[in-house]
């Protein structure tokens, strides 16, 4: 049903059609879009196991951050609207429901912070009940605490990056200097909501909170800060904390006007992220990619699925 739209921390108030496009930065209208549905392998090992995570990976974006890898699809008006799924609220119900059958350990909402409201329209009380598997919120961060209580009781594992602690960078590089102070927020009401961390004898998360940080080149003191803030608000075991080395430039991206951004994270500033981490008491559970994931291969080819 079309609605003025202020569910994120942009707060456009701008008109949501009950159609795929609306007037808001995300572009994106009261319909689900979705891009494509795909198993993936390369999530956290605690999502995939021996399988994968079946993630569904929205269209637009919140945040529309000047590298981000997965501009096709985020970008409103690059992706060609008729490789789109669209879902009402029913429809993408049964898309949980048929995932739930497939051999992937999880199944992964992905970058839906501007479908917050749809999605926790779509998983009714009796479409969660009949989900064995766990849901995962994967998320920029860029979310308002109104918006996250729509999620309570619907989700399983929130999974928001924490991209920056340093504003400047957030307002240079996704037009939000308010991220910092979202993605804190959001972060704290994602804990309260689904509590410690818990894993199954498998292997497998069954609920917590997973942070996500990607390392970018020429930004160390934002890394650290970031991990600093973790490490400060968290108990040992608390949450998992994922540091991500894959940043890689990608053609036709703004981050072509950003020298900063031309270039892969180097070796020396990995290491001294990953030795910042490995010292951190209460950080205890988590990852940390090799220097040697920054490959475009990664890059999910959505147009091709
Ligand atoms: S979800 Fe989209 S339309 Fe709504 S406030 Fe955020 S960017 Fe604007
Ligand atoms: S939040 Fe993620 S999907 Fe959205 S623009 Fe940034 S990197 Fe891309």
């Amino acid at each position: 049903m079309a609605y003025y739209c202020s569910d994120c921390p942009r707060k456009c108030s701008a008109l949501r059609p009950d159609t795929v496009k609306g007037g808001g930065f995300c572009g994106c209208g009261d319909l689900i879009s979705v891009a494509g549905v795909m198993a993936h392998k390369w999530e956290e090992p605690v999502l995939c196991g021996d399988t994968f995570t079946d993630n569904i990976f929205f269209y637009g974006c919140n945040l529309r951050c000047v590298y981000c890898q997965n501009y096709r699809i985020s970008s409103p008006g690059l992706f060609p609207e008729s490789k789109l799924k669209v879902y009402d609220d029913k429809a993408f119900g049964a898309l949980l429901a048929e995932l739930d059958t497939s051999p992937g350990k999880t199944i992964g909402l992905v970058t839906g912070d501007h479908f917050t409201r749809q999605i926790a329209r779509a998983i009714t009380p009796d479409v969660k009940a009949a989900i064995t598997k766990p849901l995962v919120y994967n998320c920029s961060g860029y979310q308002s605490t109104e918006a996250l209580r729509l999620l309570e009781g619907r989700i399983d594992i929130f999974m928001p990056d924490f991209k920056y602690i340093d504003s400047r960078l957030a307002a240079e590089y996704s037009h939000a200097a308010d991220y910092p102070e979202a993605a804190k927020a959001f972060i704290a009401g994602a804990f309260e909501a689904v509590g410690p961390a818990s894993i199954r004898p498998d292997g497998i998360m069954e609920k917590g909170l997973i942070i996500r940080h990607l390392i970018l080149p020429g930004a160390p003191d934002n890394t650290l800060g970031v991990i600093d803030f973790i490490n400060s608000n968290f108990r040992p075991g608390e949450i998992v904390f994922s540091l991500m080395s894959q940043y890689v430039p990608v053609n036709n991206t703004p981050a072509a006007n950003f020298p900063k951004l031309a270039r892969k994270v180097s070796g020396a500033e990995h290491r001294k992220a990953a030795a910042y981490l490995a010292a951190c008491d209460n950080i205890t559970e988590g990852f940390t990619q090799d220097v040697s994931s920054a490959s475009g291969d990664f890059i999910p080819d959505f147009e091709n699925l």
